[in-house]
């Protein structure tokens, strides 16, 4: 019932390391077609499906148009590297900031391998720029990256600014041969 494969991805990441729980605001940027933020819908407890447990919340981003999903509030056609962006996230979340940011966010790849590295890594490094104004201190990041050249600069800036970085490699993911995901933990905050 997954709207894409890559559902996978993130329910094998999250069995392993427990990001999500009852209760927790998430931000899922790249989110189209939806998959990523069924998953966190589900783990989160945003349709309050368990009464007993605290009620979360998903708010997805993505540059193309995400049909509805119950449970989650979508903000289509919007750049997550545009700082306009920034605004309204901000006056779509209920509170001033979110406990766990997702990205699965990729451009469009050219094929040249070194550049798609590259404009990847730099949609991070604006990413984890966003971070600063809507993640909870000791909150979480997860994010896809295409390793290459430029890797250790994002994995260095995210060591700068969370107490526990690890490099996660799903075995849905494995076909993919470039395509790992940065999970940093505990964000230090300003
Ligand atoms: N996690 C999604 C799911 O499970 O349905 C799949 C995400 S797909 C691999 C990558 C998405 O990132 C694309 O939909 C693309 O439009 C989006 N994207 C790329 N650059 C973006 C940007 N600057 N801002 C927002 N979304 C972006």
């Amino acid at each position: 019932h997954y709207r894409c494969r890559s559902a996978f991805k993130l329910l094998e990441i999250d069995d392993k390391l427990h990001i999500l729980r009852p209760g927790l605001a998430v931000l899922d940027c790249g989110a189209a077609p939806g998959a990523w933020s069924q998953v966190a819908v589900e783990r989160v407890n945003a349709l309050g499906t368990d009464p007993a447990l605290p009620t979360g919340f998903v708010l997805g981003v993505d540059l193309l148009r995400i049909s509805p999903l119950e449970g989650a509030v979508f903000l289509s056609q919007a750049d997550v590297a545009d700082p306009g962006t920034l605004r309204t996230i901000r006056s779509l979340l209920p509170a001033e900031k979110v406990d766990i940011i997702l990205s699965d966010m990729a451009p469009n790849a050219t094929g040249i391998k070194e550049l798609d590295h590259q404009k990847l890594i730099s949609l991070c490094l604006a990413l984890l720029d966003l971070s600063k104004s809507i993640l909870k201190p000791k909150g979480t990041l997860l994010c896809k990256f295409w390793d290459g050249h430029d890797s250790h600069l994002l994995q260095n800036r995210l060591k700068e600014q969370f107490q526990d970085v690890r490099t996660i490699k799903p075995q849905a993911s494995r076909k993919d041969s470039a395509e790992s995901y940065y999970l940093a933990r505990l964000y230090k905050g300003k």
